[in-house]
């Protein structure tokens, strides 16, 4: 569960790219309509890109317009954890990996039936393997 992988800083430095490092680990965002997966309609699942666990199946993901992949929930309970986020003058929900901790995005409560949820989750946070 979370906190089950915890690395330093350094660490995580040795095998995420200056992007990623950047989103999993200090919490940045992406700029919309830029990442390479929020257009991506493919069969498949989408897994942690620091710590390789399971989180979101297409079968779940739409478009939400907001130019992040959007999932009305993830792939089985306890593969996401939620936090409190109130930085940026904002009051949200934080979404992470719930094994290595690192930043995935934030949920909403503006998503599609049956959940109601958007997890709204940048693509650098992401790995997408295709179904066979
Ligand atoms: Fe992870």
């Amino acid at each position: 569960m979370e906190g089950s992988i915890k690395k330093t800083d350094e660490q995580w430095k040795d095998t995420l790219t200056k992007d990623q490092f950047i989103v999993l680990r200090q919490k940045g965002t992406e700029a919309p309509f830029t990442g390479k997966y929020y257009a991506n309609k493919e069969k498949g699942t989408y897994l942690c890109a620091a710590c390789g666990q399971k989180l979101f199946s297409s079968d779940t993901k739409y478009d939400s317009g907001s130019g992040w992949p959007s999932f009305f929930k993830p792939v089985s309970e306890g593969k996401v954890a939620l936090k409190e986020d109130n930085s940026n003058f904002m009051k949200r929900t934080e979404v992470v990996c719930s094994r290595c901790g690192s930043h995935l995005g934030h949920v909403f409560d503006d998503g599609p039936a049956p959940t109601g949820e958007r997890f709204c989750i940048n693509s650098v946070s992401l790995d997408f393997k295709k179904e066979d």
